[in-house]
């Protein structure tokens, strides 16, 4: 059991999508516009859907590994926030934004509300480079973000005493980006790829809906 993925790769995403009904992109093409050479990318994509909730992406091995932050991350080390286990989505989709039809999987709204580079910080038990898809793999893997309203060491831990395998943790990790004081998620919720809101994006795709 890999953590809450039961199958590796893209299966899971296009099974689940009417791929001739939703925006969302279907396959690997060129790399996405926020993508910085030379480093794999992460993205955190506010989704208003049933439920409101941020998906946290790394790049990891030609894919979108992926996360569902019900409260989004925190900037403060001493709160540990759920991120549940999702299907991996194509690199493409980092920087997807748009409204996905109601009636169709996922439907609802998303923006990017965070991206940028990140670097691996995992290790093995004697300190040496550990690859971030083992260190997923074992459960434990420690990532440094370079995003606008994210940044520095964040944590993802496996958590198995929520009796849920797709259950992890996302904590920050304490150093000099930490800061119990800021709360992004409320106070800077514009995207940063088109600096609109989530409301803005969801009311002009509702405005098309209607012909105006
Ligand atoms: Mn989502």
């Amino acid at each position: 059991m890999a953590r809450g993925r039961t199958k590796k790769g893209l299966a899971p995403y296009r099974s689940r999508r009417d791929l001739g009904k939703t925006p969302e992109p279907s396959e690997e093409g060129t790399r996405p516009k926020l993508a910085k050479a030379g480093s794999p990318l992460f993205v955190i994509q506010q989704h208003r859907a049933r439920t409101e909730h941020y998906d946290f992406r790394l790049e990891v091995e030609g894919v979108l590994r992926s996360w569902a932050l019900p409260k989004g991350p925190s900037t403060d080390p001493a709160e540990k926030r759920l991120a549940v286990a999702t299907e991996d989505h194509p690199v493409d989709y980092a920087d997807f934004e748009g409204s996905i039809p109601e009636d169709e999987y996922g439907g609802g709204t998303v923006i990017v509300w965070d991206a940028g580079p990140y670097r691996n910080l995992s290790t093995d038990d004697n300190d040496g480079d550990l690859p971030l898809s083992e260190a997923l793999e074992r459960g434990q893997a420690e990532v440094w973000l370079e995003g606008t309203k994210v940044r520095g060491g964040y944590a993802l831990v496996h958590s198995k005493m929520r009796g849920d395998e797709k259950n992890w943790l996302m904590v920050k990790m304490k150093d000099d980006e930490a800061d119990a004081r800021r709360n992004p998620v409320s106070t800077e919720p514009e995207s940063v790829l088109s600096g609109r809101t989530i409301e803005e994006v969801a009311e002009k795709a509702s405005g098309e809906e209607k012909g105006g």
